[in-house]
């Protein structure tokens, strides 16, 4: 049943290997979705990709209706894919952010960003300049949620999906490969007491605007980069602003240098009837909203894979270097969830390989091989101390990761200036919150990244 389409020509391999085309799904239109749709058409593959929502670009949707539990915890509340808020900028500069042979670079046009680290509607523009650039869009059924896939006799995948318009569908492919992101089924912080506490609470994939917040005393429980975003944000309105962090450095505690109404807090311990909210250091005060910005869960609502994957403590497994289920692969296969990462250019090297995988032109371990593999990768994580929820956190060997996939795939791996450029902007992020994207001084490094543009630009 599959298509042999071409041969491999290499003077190193004298007798030529038939590339094998697959009747492959993705599932999701972002960032992953559409790059991992690119890769599997140059391969050969044939290609449909679903997307519950009428547009492309995911994530980078901007969508100003929340959903209607402010905690997003009632399966039965309407759902929100997009976790964007209104002044959200890029958290990285817009050279490094992009895919590696599509440069994000600054356009002239109507409604267009130039600024290193632009608007989210700026991403959005991108992701759809990209779609038109390599006609990504034919290949992208709309308004198409997948509810159900699971494995049928003979190795192929049983996809149902539901159309808007036209109802239930159901198809069988070759191989799926899973693109539905993983920023939009929230986590929030446990709080004893908080049954009998009276205060509003929500979660930050609520949160759009500051306006709501005004003359409020809020409690934001988080760190990370939106959360650090929407204090700063909500700071210019509200009375109060505290920050209750797991990491919270002890010397950092207290009132904040740079503004007259935020302190940063431990974690809380308690919310009473009374109102207040009490902090591990002993802090009390009287709150009207908690303000959630404890992350998100992977979530595979569709996906029956008889337990051969499972979601335990954030860990989605066992995955072979985060991609390749070894007991369903290659037919099965996840991008995009390694997080603290570049999203866009590791999804594509990801893409590449699960695409030649799936060709017969790169080869997988046997089954054996790869689960030894995972275990010596867990116990190494847990030698560490790395708890299981931070599997996919990939923040010290993203490059080490992207540059092994490149390798696999007989491309180049990760650009001197995009590991520079990480770095400092991460550090530049934990320095100065308020004012990193717009005080960029190492313009050596973009002349790096025009230079090496110069190959993919007109
Ligand atoms: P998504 O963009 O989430 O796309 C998944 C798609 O799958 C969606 O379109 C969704 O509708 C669709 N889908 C889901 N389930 C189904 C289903 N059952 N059927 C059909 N379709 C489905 N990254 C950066 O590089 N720079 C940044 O500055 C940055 N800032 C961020 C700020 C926030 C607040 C968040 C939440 C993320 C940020 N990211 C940033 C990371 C961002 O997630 C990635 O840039 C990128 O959007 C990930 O793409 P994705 O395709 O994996 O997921």
């Amino acid at each position: 049943c599959d298509e042999i389409i071409s041969i491999i020509h290499s003077s190193s391999m004298p007798i030529p290997t038939p590339l094998v085309s697959r009747h492959v799904a993705v599932v999701g239109a972002g960032a992953g979705g559409l790059v991992a749709a690119r890769e599997l058409r140059n391969e050969g593959h044939s290609v449909v990709v679903y997307e519950n929502q009428s547009r492309l670009g995911g994530t980078w949707v901007y969508d100003p209706d929340v959903e209607s539990d402010p905690i997003c915890q009632d399966p039965s509340r309407t759902m929100i894919h997009s976790s964007l808020y209104d002044s959200l900028r890029t958290n990285l500069p817009r050279e490094a952010m992009g895919f590696r042979d599509f440069p994000f670079v600054a356009k002239d046009g109507i409604g267009r960003d130039a600024r290193r680290f632009p608007g989210h509607k700026e991403v959005l523009m991108y992701l759809e300049d990209f779609a038109d650039e390599f006609r990504i869009g034919e290949m992208i059924r709309f308004d198409s949620e997948v509810r159900y896939v699971g494995l049928v006799d003979g190795g192929k995948w049983r996809l149902r999906s539901w159309e808007k318009r036209d109802g239930e569908f159901e198809d069988v492919y070759d191989a799926v490969v899973v693109c539905n992101g993983h920023y939009a089924e929230p986590k929030i912080a446990d709080i004893p007491g908080i049954g009998c506490w009276p205060g509003k609470q929500m979660h930050s994939h609520n949160y759009r605007v500051p306006e709501p917040f005004r003359d409020q005393v809020v409690v934001l429980i988080g760190s990370a980069a939106s959360a650090v975003d929407i204090s700063i944000d909500i700071a210019a309105v509200a009375k109060e602003v505290h920050i209750a962090s797991r990491s919270a450095k002890e010397v950092a505690l207290g009132k904040q240098p740079g503004y007259k109404n935020m302190w940063l807090h431990s974690m809380i311990t308690s919310a009473h009837e009374d109102g207040t909210v009490v902090f591990q250091d002993g802090s009390k005060i009287l709150a009207n909203v908690i303000l959630h910005c404890t992350g998100y869960k992977y979530h595979f609502p569709f996906l029956d894979t008889s337990g051969m994957v499972t979601v335990d403590d954030s860990r989605v497994g066992p995955l072979y270097k985060h991609v390749f289920p070894p007991a369903l692969a290659p037919g099965l296969s996840f991008v995009g969830l390694p997080w603290k990462v570049v999203p866009f250019p590791l999804c594509e090297l990801q893409s590449k390989w699960i695409a030649g995988v799936l060709s017969g032109r790169i080869s997988l371990p046997s089954q054996e091989e790869m689960m030894e593999d995972i275990e010596a990768f867990y116990t190494k994580l847990e030698a560490a101390g790395i708890p299981k929820r931070y599997t996919h956190n990939c923040a010290d060997c993203q490059f080490e990761y992207g540059d092994w996939l490149a390798t696999k795939c007989g491309c180049h791996g990760s650009e001197e200036w995009r590991k520079e450029m990480y770095s400092q902007s991460s550090k530049t992020r934990h320095e100065k919150p308020g004012s990193y994207r717009d005080e960029w001084s190492n313009n050596q490094l973009f002349l790096q990244a025009l230079e090496d543009f110069r190959k993919f630009l007109p």
